[in-house]
């Protein structure tokens, strides 16, 4: 007898789908609910890498996600005329095998259609939880109040479940000192299937272009020491914010500025990871981002989010209540989350180096031999983080 047959999930992108997936396969009622009124589309390019392809393919998703793979074929380093200084082959940073990169809206439109099961509910949002022990009762934004037998916060980085079952986010961010923003602007360079990235110290300036989407994503992520509340301001206030620090880099930066106005996508956010201490609290469990984002620049947020759903769909359904289920959960995915978590400062480093100095560097390494033996060092660090769970132990 499974521990759980009616559950709640907060949000329904990539965890949420995903654990609403299994619970269809193993019989179990999942409702989610999600924020934004209607299934979020488009977005910028992920990784599924390592176990997390493992997990797409029992799902059923994998030949899927091979057919959406973005296509991006590499990245040049270029300066601010737009000369190529370097280049990033595509496979070098992972074995091409155990990487896939694909649109998020392409691999959350794969996970809804695993799970037709689920019942989705647009436009709404938790406003009170209350554990009575031997279920969860849930008010919802959008009036009511629901019983489940266990609420899973699948709703990211600044959970709103997190939020009202373990408290503010402050005590678990871990600010990467960095901002970053995303959105999708035109392709005036016209690229096609590839990346240019530009950068001055502590700043990155990107734009790539996949066949998959129109128009071209720009990427501006700049890293500073001040950790102020702009990425809870407004995004006018964050355009603002991004025209003061990226006005005049060069490249194609003021276009980009210019660009973000119009962007029907924009998105701006800290980089920053969430860690804590419990993962769950009586009848309520986070998963992804919202119990241990590992921030973009780990590349291993989509892969978190997966492994972690299928972890958690198995323990649940190994077991006849949910604290020993959920406590496996936890012992099983700490390894492989503070793993993944490790990643992300080499990952900024290498983006967006501090000096001029170290885009030199960089950018010779990356046009020298010895780059092959330093990247298969980042490799084997990246690839060996996202391998490092076995999807099977630990179920009885
Ligand atoms: C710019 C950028 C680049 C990235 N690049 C990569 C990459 O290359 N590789 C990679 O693996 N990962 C990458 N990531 C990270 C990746 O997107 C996340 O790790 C992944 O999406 C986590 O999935 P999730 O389902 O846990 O959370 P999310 O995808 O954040 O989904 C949370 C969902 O909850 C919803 N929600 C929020 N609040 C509420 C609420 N109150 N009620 C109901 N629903 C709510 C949201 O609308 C959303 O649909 C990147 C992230 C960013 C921002």
């Amino acid at each position: 007898m499974a521990a759980v047959r009616n559950v709640l999930i907060s949000g329904a992108s990539i965890a949420g789908p995903a654990l609403a997936h299994w619970f269809g396969r193993n019989g179990i009622r999942a409702v989610v609910i999600e924020k934004a009124p209607s299934r979020r589309t488009g977005g910028y390019a992920i990784d599924i890498r390592g176990k997390a392809i493992d997990v797409a393919m029992r799902m059923g998703v994998l030949d899927g996600v091979r057919a959406a793979e973005t296509g991006i074929g590499g990245a040049a380093m270029v300066d601010a005329d737009g000369r190529v200084r370097a280049r990033l082959a595509s496979g070098l940073v992972a074995p091409e095998e155990r990487s896939l990169e694909i649109l998020r809206g392409d691999l959350v439109a794969l996970l809804h259609e695993a799970a037709p099961e689920a019942e989705y509910r647009y436009g709404t949002s938790i406003s009170a939880l209350e554990d009575r022990g031997d279920r969860v009762e849930a008010v919802f934004a959008s009036g009511g109040t629901e019983s489940f037998d266990l609420v899973v916060g699948a709703d990211g980085l600044h959970s709103n479940t997190r939020g009202l079952a373990f408290g503010p986010e402050r005590p678990y961010r871990r600010f990467l000192e960095s901002y970053v923003s995303i959105a999708t602007v035109p392709n005036h360079l016209g690229l096609d299937g590839e990346a240019r990235l530009f950068n001055t110290p502590s700043r990155v300036a990107a734009l790539y272009n996949t066949p998959r989407a129109a128009g071209a994503k720009a990427l501006l992520l700049h890293r500073t020491a001040v950790e102020s509340d702009v990425d809870r301001a407004a995004p006018a206030a964050q355009r603002e914010h991004l025209r003061e620090v990226f006005a005049g880099m060069g490249w194609e930066t003021d276009r980009i500025l210019a660009d973000l106005d119009r962007a029907p996508d924009f998105y701006f956010d800290s980089v920053t990871q969430i860690s804590m201490g419990a993962w769950s609290k009586g009848r309520t469990v986070l998963l992804g981002d919202a119990g241990y984002c590992p921030s973009p620049m780990s590349g291993q947020g989509t892969s978190l989010a997966l492994v972690g759903a299928y972890v958690l769909a198995a323990e649940l359904a190994a077991r006849d209540a949910p604290e020993p289920a959920l406590a496996a959960y936890e012992r099983r995915m700490r390894p492989f989350v503070a793993a993944n978590q490790g990643i992300a400062a080499p990952g900024l480093d290498f983006i967006a180096p501090k000096s001029a100095m170290g885009i030199g560097a960089r950018n010779a390494l990356l046009r020298s031999g010895p780059v092959l033996r330093l990247l298969s060092r980042f490799d084997s660090r990246l690839g060996k983080a996202a391998e490092a769970i076995d999807l099977d132990r630990g179920r009885a």
